[in-house]
């Protein structure tokens, strides 16, 4: 049976994005191949990588308006050097909002000087800061839109003048901003829009080749943009995988229809988990992220008979990761309404026979 997938990532994708693509292993679109066994360099896998950036800019409001999108390798973590390797001239602004966000910094402080506008750590990142200001003279403010390990989401930019770089791999194509007003978006495929393996990077073109340095041809933006995504052999399954996904968003209204059932989501699970007294959330209320609720038990008495609840009710992966403890519930887009409600069905029957 199907699991109420919860997973924090990989994660769930939708039903008809894992009946297409089981098709496509064994036969891409009647064409005798499988899309495992198909150059890169088909037509038909050419299509597939066209369609997949052409998606990503479509449904980010970014076509024509001098964004490129690119389908990488090396997840997230390889955009946190990248990113420093080709914007990174002298002094970048970074805001630490928890593990992601300190990895990239760390990474950062290899190529110049990191200056860390806010931080959250001495609250164990369960809020976002507010109210820093972004020095006048970086080379780009970086920051991670939603705390997947945490629960915290940004819900405001600061005013900057310089690039905003932005990990979104954990709300990516989950809500409805002005995406124009970031520099380079990246985000590892396999939180909210595809298997692991690929990574998606929308990047302004204007901010490109301004560092000084000799940059190696897999980490340069702009060789990759040259080739469109095809400088070497692109993760092309992975891709596939993300451009049905893609599609289907298409199919749900796009982010602004996927937005409101997100918000559904999350208002039913915020809701119990503020109504039942055996829980409290961990993340402060109005930086809440609707994709990774975080919260615990106020009375770790009842763990294992919650625990042996939710496993009965045929839920995957709520553990809290081991920085926050506690539970994680990660509503990414394609987790429906009905997975939330059993999970809430469960939280009312532990405080029942408690
Ligand atoms: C998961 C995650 C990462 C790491 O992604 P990889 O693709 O595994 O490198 C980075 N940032 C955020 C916000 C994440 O959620």
């Amino acid at each position: 049976m199907k699991k109420h997938n919860f997973s924090p990532g990989p994660c769930i994708l939708p039903q008809s994005v894992f009946e297409k693509a089981s098709q496509a292993v064994l036969d891409y679109e009647g064409v005798g191949l499988s899309i495992l066994e198909m150059s890169h360099r088909s037509k038909e896998f050419v299509e597939v990588m066209e369609r997949a950036k052409s998606l990503a800019l479509e449904h980010l409001g970014l076509q024509g308006k001098g964004y490129q999108a690119l389908f990488l390798q090396g997840g997230a973590s390889t955009q946190f050097l990248m990113v420093a390797y080709n914007l990174l001239e002298n002094k970048a602004a970074y805001l630490n909002t928890g593990t992601w966000a300190n990895k990239a910094i760390k990474e950062a402080k290899l190529f110049g000087e990191v200056v860390e506008v806010a931080s959250s750590k001495e609250a164990n990142f369960n809020y976002i800061p507010k109210n820093y200001s972004v020095p006048s003279d970086v080379d780009y403010f970086h920051c991670t839109s939603n705390n997947t390990i945490f629960g915290t989401q940004m819900k405001q930019l600061p005013d900057t003048d310089a690039p905003i770089v932005c990990d979104m791999s954990s709300d990516i194509f989950s809500r409805q901003m002005d995406f124009s007003k970031f520099g380079l978006i990246y985000a590892g495929a396999q939180k909210n829009m595809g298997p692991a393996g690929a990574t998606l990077v929308v990047v302004k073109e204007d901010i490109l080749g301004k560092v000084s340095r000799v940059i190696p041809s897999m980490l340069d933006y702009k060789i990759h943009i040259g080739k469109d995504s095809m400088f070497n052999t692109p993760p092309a399954f992975a891709v596939y995988v993300s451009m049905l996904t893609l599609e289907w968003l298409k199919d749900q209204g796009g982010i602004a229809g996927i937005e409101s059932v997100n918000n559904a989501k999350a208002e039913l699970l915020y809701n119990e988990i503020d109504r039942n007294p055996l829980f409290v959330g961990f993340a402060a209320e109005e930086d809440r992220s609707p994709m990774n609720a975080t919260f615990n038990l106020t009375d770790e008495s009842v763990k294992d008979r919650f625990d042996s609840l939710w496993q009965e009710a045929n839920i995957n992966g709520i553990s809290g990761h081991r920085s926050v403890g506690g539970y994680r519930a990660s509503m990414y887009n394609a987790l429906p309404l009905s997975s939330v409600q059993v999970l809430v069905d469960v939280m009312r029957e532990a405080e029942r026979i408690s």
